[in-house]
């Protein structure tokens, strides 16, 4: 992977910036000639549209996202866990041993940062049959809805280049951090041979404490086909994936990665 931006992904940064700002001198023009509350809407529903699309994780605004096994692969069925936000030397060994016990398989979407320090937990997921997925290189979740084309192609192919010098692998699905995009993401990890995995069931244990309250949210979305979104690195971790295995044990779903079959469970 590349440091410089390919001629294709600098082309359509230029043209998604332009389609991002162009209602800002169309709304003062309108305002310099005398049509203030025209100029005031144009910046009020651009501001509402930017706004709902950023913040927004399921948004095809910006285009595609995958929220389901069927938008994945075509079948509706088990359900494909993906746990974000590691490696980490104290939990992720624990979430391993959890998925090896239980016969259940995941994506792992890490943070190529952290994965240079945990080079050997990057290959243990490998070895275990799991998937590893692009989190970004450096996790800058508080601006990487404001990220420009540059920085946007550096977070992405640095993850990429990372987790592929580490393992051999090079990582075919791609979440934003805290669900976040903007004109620039789509097509960036499109270059990088990315699709974009959205979620359609989570429990905000990247927030909450309360692994009950967790757990009930999760509950609340399971259903064959589901995405659900799990953190590592926090203390509930651990606990939080053992509690979403024995629902889906419950309810009789497998787990799998897009495109296999199930896991025997
Ligand atoms: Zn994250």
């Amino acid at each position: 992977m590349s440091a410089r931006r390919p001629r294709a992904v600098k082309r359509a940064a230029k043209l998604r910036a332009f389609l991002q700002w162009s209602p800002l001198p169309i709304a003062i023009a309108l305002m310099i000639f005398g049509h203030a509350w025209w100029g005031l809407g144009i910046i009020l529903g651009a501001s509402l549209f930017m706004g709902y699309a950023i913040l927004s994780p399921t948004t095809r605004l910006f285009g595609k996202v995958v929220r389901n096994l069927k938008e994945a692969d075509g079948r509706n069925e088990d359900v494909w866990i993906t746990i974000d936000d590691g490696p980490d030397a104290d939990t992720t060994p624990k979430l391993l041993e959890i998925l090896e016990r239980e016969g259940a398989v995941a994506t792992f979407f890490v943070i190529g940062m952290r994965a240079e320090k945990n080079v050997e937990l990057i290959r243990d997921i490998v070895r275990r049959g799991h998937q590893l997925g692009n989190h970004t290189q450096t996790h800058p979740a508080s601006r990487f809805w404001i990220s420009g084309g540059r920085t946007m192609w550096a977070e992405l192919s640095y993850c990429q280049s990372t987790l592929h010098n580490i393992c051999g692998v090079v990582p075919t699905w791609f979440r934003a951090p805290v669900g976040h995009y903007n004109f620039q993401t789509h097509p960036v990890a499109k270059e990088l041979g990315l699709r974009i995995a959205s979620w359609s069931s989570r429990g905000f244990d990247a927030v909450r404490k309360d692994v009950s309250k967790i757990l009930a949210s999760i509950e609340r979305d399971l259903k064959p086909g589901a995405v659900i979104l799990l953190h590592d690195v926090r203390p509930v971790s651990a606990e939080v994936l053992e509690g979403t295995l024995k629902l889906l044990k419950e309810r009789g779903l497998k787990t799998r990665l897009p495109g296999e079959v199930s896991t025997p469970q």
